[in-house]
Formats: C-alpha cells, structure tokens, sequence
C-alpha cells in the first residue's frame, strides 16, 4: 500500500515542474497575439497548463484551440497562478495589465512572478520591477528574438535581466519556449539587450534592401545572387529571413512595421537619455514614418525594401529588371 502510495505521489511530482522547492504547474498568458499564441502552444505541449487573457476575439480562439485556458481579465490571470507572462504591443499596455484596474496587482499574491517577454524600454522594466517589489512581487525583464518562427518552434532567444536565483526558478517555462536563455544581468538588462538586437536586425534589413534594389535596377537575377553570397560575410539569419519572402512579395506580418517602429523610437529615447548618437537608427526611424504615412504600418518589416524601391523607381523580385 505504502509503495504504491509512494509511486503515485511520485507519478505526480513527474509531472509537476521542480523549480528548488517551489512547485511550477500552471502558468498565465496575457497577449496572445503573433508571439503570445505559439509560446501559450508550446507551454501547452511542455504540460503546464496555461491561463491566458486578451481583448481580441481571434486571438482567444486560436489559443482556446491549442488547449489554453480563456479568462476574462488580466486580474484572473494572476488567481489563477503564481507565474505570469505578459506578451503586449508596448509599454503603457503593459502597466494596464499589470497595474490597471483589472490588472495582475489585484490578485498576485507576495512571492509570484511577473515575467515581461515585451519589448518596451529599460527604464519602464525598472519602473515596473520597483512598483512590483513594493508587493514583494518578483519580476524579470525578457524579450525575445526569433520572430514568429522562433516563436512557433520554441527555439527564442531569450534576453533576460532581473534576479539569479528569480530566473533559475522560471528557468522551465523559458525551456519551453525558448532555445537559448540568458541571463544578462539585472532588472532592465534584458529590454537593453533587446533594443540592441532590433537596432542590429532592421538596420540589416535596410542595408539589405538598399542593395538589392542596386541589384535589381542593374538587371540582374536577385535569387540567383542571393544564392551566391549567402554562405559569404554578407550571408545571415536576416538575409535568409527576409529575401525569399521579398522575392515573393509577401509582406505579411512576422514582425509588424509598426512593432519595429516603436522599438526604434525605444532606441532612440533610451539613446538620448545616455548622450549617445545613432544616426543610422535615427535615419531609419523617418523611413519607417514614411512607410507608415504610405500605408505600409502594418506589413513585415521586410517591407522597408518598398521605401528604397521607391526612390529608385524599381521592384525588387524573382524577375530580373521588373518594374
Ligand atoms: P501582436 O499585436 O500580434 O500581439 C499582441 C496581442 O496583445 C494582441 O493579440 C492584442 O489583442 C493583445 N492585447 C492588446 N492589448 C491588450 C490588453 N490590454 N490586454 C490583453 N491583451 C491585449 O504583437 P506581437 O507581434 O505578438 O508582439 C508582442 C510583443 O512581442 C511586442 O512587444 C513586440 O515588440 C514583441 N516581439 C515581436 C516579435 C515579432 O516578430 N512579431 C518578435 C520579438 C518580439
């Protein structure tokens, strides 16, 4: 009786995420969108069960169906467990959700986690993370990289600042969705890191786009050149992400224009606080504003290949010299 007691008590344990004596089973969503839908799947799939909010109709559906559990508010996110991503177009939204009148702060008890997989500024995680600790609620700041794909397949790289002994207790739910974790250093090192890495990509993809443009009003086959340099120094994740997609005039979000848009201005915020001069971002944040006044605001950021297609009065596809 007492070995069988003791295998079931086990069977359950094995279930369960061990994460140092603190017990991890559920876990709450809010924001299901392009991101927040495939990390709530993958929770799902690595058998947590999953609590998720959000104020789209389809959104919920799609997430009902990968077998996450639909609460009315952010409020009943936080009753229904101790740990808590949110996953939010930006900053003001995520203080709504955490801090507003139906938000987390009501029902998260002394001792959860709030874990912010947004991208928003350094200064708002380290606002936010004060404002929590006063409730002696833990908070990590974690962004993430890999766009929809990386979502999909639960390989982000995940940027993450806040406390160590914090992340190796969340360190399960970043397994699930995540490929690479780490730790970069204390609250608001992660959303730095983050803005970084978007200065990095939607640079590269505007250098990208300038030179195939170059290449296409030359005439010449761009897959068959995208062939050849892409195992060079100018091959990347970025060139491999975007130029199939650009050769196929698919410019549906990925990564909106929008999102990137408001991380730039992140950027450059955060820059001007630090003295700190960036004048390829800042050249890159009027093209995004001219993309989002000619009614590009809500294609992939792929489409900053149209900005440059304008001034030169060609198209960048599959047929050498089209216009
Ligand atoms: P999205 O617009 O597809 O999803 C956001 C979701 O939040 C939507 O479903 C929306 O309905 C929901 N929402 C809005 N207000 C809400 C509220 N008050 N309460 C609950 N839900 C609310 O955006 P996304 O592309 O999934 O991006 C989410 C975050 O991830 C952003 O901060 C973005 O910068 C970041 N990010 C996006 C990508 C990408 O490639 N899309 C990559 C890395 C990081």
């Amino acid at each position: 009786m007492l070995i069988v007691l003791s295998m079931t008590c086990l069977t359950i344990l094995g279930h369960l995420k061990n994460t140092g004596g603190f017990i991890m089973k559920q876990v709450g969503i809010i924001g299901l969108g392009i991101m927040g839908a495939p990390m709530a799947a993958n929770l799902v799939k690595a058998g947590f069960e999953v609590f998720g909010y959000d104020v789209s109709v389809h959104a919920i559906e799609k997430a009902k169906a990968s077998g996450v559990t639909i609460v009315d508010s952010a409020q009943k996110v936080g009753e229904r467990t101790q740990w808590v991503i949110t996953m939010l177009p930006n900053t003001s939204i995520v203080e709504d959700a955490i801090f507003g009148h139906d938000g987390l702060i009501h029902s998260l008890p002394a001792g959860s986690t709030v874990i912010d997989e947004s991208s928003i500024t350094p200064v708002a995680s380290r606002n936010i993370g004060a404002r929590l600790e006063e409730k002696q609620i833990n908070f990590l700041d974690a962004p993430v990289s890999g766009g929809e794909p990386g979502a999909i397949s639960g390989e982000l790289a995940i940027m993450v600042g806040g406390d160590e002994a914090v992340f190796a207790q969340a360190k399960p739910i970043f397994d699930a969705i995540g490929g690479t974790t780490t730790l970069v250093g204390g609250i608001g090192a992660g959303t730095t890191a983050k803005l970084a890495n978007q200065v990095m990509v939607n640079l590269n993809i505007a250098a990208m786009s300038e030179a195939l443009v170059l290449a296409a009003k030359s005439g010449i086959d761009i897959d068959k050149m995208y062939q050849a340099i892409r195992s060079g120094l100018a091959g990347s994740n970025v060139l491999d992400a975007k130029v199939p997609l650009i050769l196929d005039r698919n410019f549906e979000p990925g990564g909106k224009i929008s999102i990137n848009m408001k991380d730039l201005t992140n950027v450059m915020a955060t820059a001007h606080d630090l003295d700190v001069p960036m004048p390829l971002s800042s050249s890159l944040l009027e093209i995004f504003h001219t993309l989002s006044a000619n009614g590009h605001i809500n294609e992939d950021h792929g489409a900053i290949v149209k900005y440059f297609e304008n001034l030169a009065n060609v198209t960048v596809s599959r047929k050498p010299g089209a216009k």
